[in-house]
């Protein structure tokens, strides 16, 4: 008999399997604090329950964790981890400190099958889906090892993959690191970001656990969104933004607009001018990523001149706007960077730093 690995359930489904066993449902609620609050994952060092529960609990249960390889910290401060699954695949967390907030970038799939043609995690591929348990650790491991346990951080999840093209396992993750009883990490402080996988999108609206939202758009029309982002021709940018107009953004919300800036290809004035029209009527920010060029991209990152001159088009016209600052490019942690580990980090640079003025915001 396989035994069933408690990581991967959200808190009722281990007080039920606790309780197919005749244990009491409070002791299921013990175990899941042990996991998630605690980071307590052996049985034997779950010291409030009976022994003899305890030698129970471990013939039949396993507690899955993604297991630490190593960790190296960039010159900025950004740690990246690169974390071993069971079956020996590996992926990478990325803890961003000061962003002021303390935020992890959290894979969702090893690889991805969006193709993106700026990004070296399109250019793996699909290899497979992480379940919630794998995604949901990503949160655990960073949140003990940086001792940020019981505090206040938040989520991105963008690291490798495509969250709505894993959307069930995603979720499940996202409920189980929101569980009070353990992270407690309240949607918030979450964040996903997808190219716009539509079908996805509608799920995610009728949420209700409900993370903001980051679309990746990078393009503003759908001749040139296609070539960047290979989705767009499933899903094109008039059906993407209706689904955005109709997105339930909470009050003081807005959805971010993602924008990879790619030198001489998508970052004239004019493209500026079509981005503000295509985002009027929707409650948007903008975040420009200037492209962190990697081998094997044929693209190049645009001036600094050339990515204020854009900002101020869009600020000038009352849009929201950042630049990111790559975190980690020193250790390949920032977006687009990795190939075989993968994941990627960086952190908001807010206009008003680049610019001068107090228009723009910080985020990730
Ligand atoms: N798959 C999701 C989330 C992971 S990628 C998505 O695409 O939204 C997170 C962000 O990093 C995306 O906005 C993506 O476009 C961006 N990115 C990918 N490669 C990049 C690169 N080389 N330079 C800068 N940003 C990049
Ligand atoms: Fe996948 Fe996002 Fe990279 Fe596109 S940018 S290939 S969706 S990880």
């Amino acid at each position: 008999m396989t035994s069933i690995d408690l990581a991967e359930l959200e808190r009722a489904e281990i007080e039920q399997a606790l309780s197919e066993l005749g244990v009491p449902e409070f002791h299921g609620r013990q175990v899941f604090q042990w996991i998630w609050a605690r980071g307590v994952t052996d049985f034997s060092g779950m010291t409030n329950l009976a022994q003899p529960l305890r030698r129970a609990l471990a013939e039949r249960f396993t507690v899955g964790t993604p297991a630490l390889e190593t960790k190296q910290t960039s010159s900025d401060g950004t740690t990246k981890f690169l974390l071993r699954l069971r079956d020996g695949r590996q992926i990478e967390s990325v803890f961003i400190p000061d962003t002021p907030a303390q935020t992890f970038c959290i894979s969702t799939q090893v690889g991805c099958a969006m193709g993106c043609a700026f990004c070296l995690t399109g250019k793996m591929g699909l290899i497979r889906n992480l379940s919630a348990g794998e995604i949901a650790g990503q949160v655990r491991v960073l949140a003990h090892e940086t001792g940020l346990a019981g505090a206040a951080f938040n989520i991105v999840l963008m690291g490798m993959g495509e969250p709505l093209h894993n959307y069930d396992a995603t979720m499940k993750a996202l409920r189980i690191i929101a569980d009070k009883q353990g992270l407690a990490l309240p949607a918030k402080r979450v964040t996903l970001s997808t190219v716009g996988v539509l079908p996805g999108l509608e799920k995610l609206a009728a949420e209700e656990f409900m993370p903001n939202l980051a679309i990746s758009l990078h393009a503003t029309t759908d001749e040139q969104r296609s070539q960047l982002v290979p989705i767009n021709r499933k899903y094109t940018l008039d059906d993407l933004i209706a689904a955005c107009a109709q997105f339930p953004v909470a009050k003081r919300r807005r959805i971010t607009f993602e924008y990879v800036m790619l030198a001489g290809v998508n970052d004239t004035p004019e493209d500026a001018r079509r981005l503000v029209r295509l985002l009027s009527g929707i409650k948007a920010k903008v975040n420009l990523l200037p492209l962190n060029e990697a081998a094997g991209i044929p693209f190049s990152r645009p001036a600094d001149e050339r990515v204020n001159a854009f900002a101020k088009v869009l600020a000038d016209r009352g849009v929201v706007v950042s630049v990111r600052r790559s975190r980690g490019r020193d250790i390949r942690a920032a977006c687009g960077q990795l190939i075989v580990e993968g994941a990627r980090a960086s952190a908001g640079q807010s206009l008003a730093r680049a610019l001068g003025s107090d228009r723009g915001q910080t985020n990730v």
